[in-house]
């Protein structure tokens, strides 16, 4: 990090907050992405002055000049973590370390300057602390957390920005699956890759997620809830799905998912259940996997099961999965048991039920 950074943040706390007996409605039932905190952190970066005036004031729209960088050439990266209460009423994030080094290293990919990681993690402390009345108390419901950045230069010529803007907002989140965990059904595209070797695959930026959105419709074409992509040079090996990793365990018990090359996103959820999968003995490989392995691996019984993984729905088994030739179930297309297992062991050192042996939660207040 930059060691001159200044983390004072200047709190204006918004004048006009949402009441007491609104806020309670709105939280009654959040779901996603839908409904956000009174408040946003701001910070500002200009070539030769660094990262300035970290701010933590009302939500409101950003004024943007129309000619602003990011809107032609998508110089913008972000971050997805949740906020949640503990057992004894404190709150915690998990991994956020974690999710800051990300973001540097998503923004050394777009070319965009590094925040440190402790301004990213002051940020986050700061929203929690100010808008801790938005945390949803549900079991499985939390305060979503945004953090982004974007080139706010005005200029329309191609090269890095000199000015960034990077802020937080806040959204709170009702239980992902409600009515229990639901197996999904992939689509696996003929058409679209995700990230080629040398792209931007392992960025969290927002251009992979436009660049998604054509092969997400085609999925749901196909009456599939997801995309899951193959690589972009053999059209042969499963990658992720649109936003999040995915993971297969064999019949001995091992786990196996795509390594990371540089063409998937290094998972934080994924990382996690291969170390808590490693500590308790199983096997964990990472190397490729073929849609061919896949299919023969289903019938024969030697992949049991599959599922998805990533901080927003923790982890989704995987219950059928249908491409051009044909379709094929996963674990009888129903929910796996290691795959629940390990969902429930994940979620409970998350939510503070059980001991935390990598020392993962961070706790806020
Ligand atoms: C964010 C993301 C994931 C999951 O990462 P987590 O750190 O586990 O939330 C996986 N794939 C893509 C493309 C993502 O953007």
């Amino acid at each position: 990090m930059s060691g001159g950074d200044n983390l004072d943040f200047e709190i204006r706390p918004n004048p006009a907050p949402v009441s007491a007996a609104d806020r309670a409605t709105l939280l009654a039932n959040p779901g996603f992405g839908r409904i956000f905190t009174d408040h946003m952190v701001t910070v500002r970066y200009a070539e030769g002055k660094g990262w300035y005036e970290p701010r933590v004031e009302a939500r409101a729209p950003i004024p943007m000049d129309p000619a602003s960088a990011v809107l032609h050439y998508a110089q913008e990266i972000f971050e997805g973590l949740k906020a949640y209460t503990l057992p004894d009423g404190g709150v915690a994030m998990f991994r956020p370390d974690a999710n800051a080094r990300r973001f540097a290293e998503s923004a050394a990919r777009m070319a965009m300057p590094a925040l440190g990681v402790d301004m990213f993690l002051k940020s986050l402390h700061e929203i929690i602390t100010i808008d801790r009345s938005w945390i949803p108390q549900g079991e499985d419901s939390s305060l979503y957390l945004r953090p982004f950045a974007y080139a706010s230069e005005v200029f329309l010529g191609v090269r890095p920005a000199m000015e960034y803007l990077y802020l937080v907002i806040a959204s709170p989140a009702g239980a992902y699956f409600s009515g229990g965990v639901k197996p999904l059904s992939l689509w696996v595209t003929p058409d679209y890759t995700r990230a080629a070797p040398g792209g931007t695959g392992a960025a969290k930026c927002g251009g992979n997620y436009a660049a998604g959105l054509s092969a997400q419709a085609e999925a749901i074409e196909h009456g599939c809830d997801q995309v899951v992509y193959l690589d972009a040079i053999e059209r042969k090996y499963l990658d992720e799905l649109g936003g999040m990793n995915i993971v297969f365990v064999l019949d001995d018990g091992s786990l196996v998912t795509p390594p990371l090359t540089g063409t998937i996103l290094p998972g934080i959820t994924r990382d996690s259940i291969l170390k808590l999968a490693q500590r308790a003995g199983r096997k964990v490989e990472e190397r490729q996997v073929s849609l061919d392995e896949w299919r023969d691996g289903a019938r024969s019984g030697r992949i049991r099961e599959a599922f998805a993984c990533g901080t927003a729905a923790v982890i989704t088994p995987i219950g059928t999965v249908k491409s051009a030739e044909g379709e094929f179930a996963v674990a009888d297309g129903g929910s796996g048991e290691v795959t629940m297992a390990l969902r429930q062991e994940l979620t409970d050192i998350q939510r503070g039920r059980a001991e935390d042996p990598f020392g993962w939660v961070h706790r806020v207040l």
